[in-house]
């Protein structure tokens, strides 16, 4: 399979991102739009951990939602498209947010930080509900990541599918608190 490598914004550092040579599988302008609004919504500390994002061709894997390998970002066909990452009113590719936290986990070892706290505010966050084919404790992190850059960062509220009083009220600011404290916000500014 071949790729064309495009950048997705003018502005730098912008991000790179990679589409196959067939036509059909072109983001369309308004898929580009929506990345570009979520990539501007990562912390600028951690933006630097993507190399680059992989708009998948029909048929390829994975068949839905995302996947990672640590530093590329793969979206597949169906999720560009799906309506989670094109409501109205609501310009952020939630699955390029799920495993961009997968990222700054594995950049940070958050779960592992999570798993050594040993308390209450921990457990329940590796304990939240999830809704995706793998259920790893590194799951909740990206769930986590996620919708505090959506709720908090972006004020959009975020109904969790499989835990929805998990990001309500005092449990939400708990999960929050966990993840502020962990390496991965480590001398960022962190706005709540
Ligand atoms: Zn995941």
């Amino acid at each position: 399979m071949a790729w064309i490598h495009k950048r997705l914004t003018s502005v730098p550092p912008g991000l790179e991102y990679w589409t196959t040579t067939h036509e059909r599988d072109w983001p369309e302008e308004s898929h580009l739009r929506i990345l570009e609004n979520t990539f501007w919504l990562i912390p600028s500390q951690h933006r630097s951990i993507i190399d680059h994002v992989e708009f998948r061709g029909r048929g390829q894997q994975p068949r839905s939602g995302g996947g990672n390998n640590g530093h590329v970002i793969r979206l597949s066909h169906e999720s560009v498209r799906a309506r989670l990452n094109n409501t109205p009113g609501r310009e952020f590719n939630i699955t390029f947010l799920h495993e961009f936290g997968h990222l700054v986990d594995m950049h940070y070892q958050v779960t592992r930080y999570v798993m050594r706290r040993r308390d209450a505010a921990g457990r329940a966050l590796l304990r939240t509900g999830h809704t995706g084919v793998t259920q790893m404790a590194g799951e909740r992190i990206a769930d986590c990541y996620m919708i505090y850059l959506l709720q908090e960062l972006a004020g959009v509220p975020y109904q969790h599918p499989a835990d929805p009083s998990a990001y309500r009220g005092e449990q939400a600011r708990d999960r929050f608190d966990v993840l502020l404290q962990s390496p991965a916000f480590a001398g960022i500014a962190a706005s709540r």
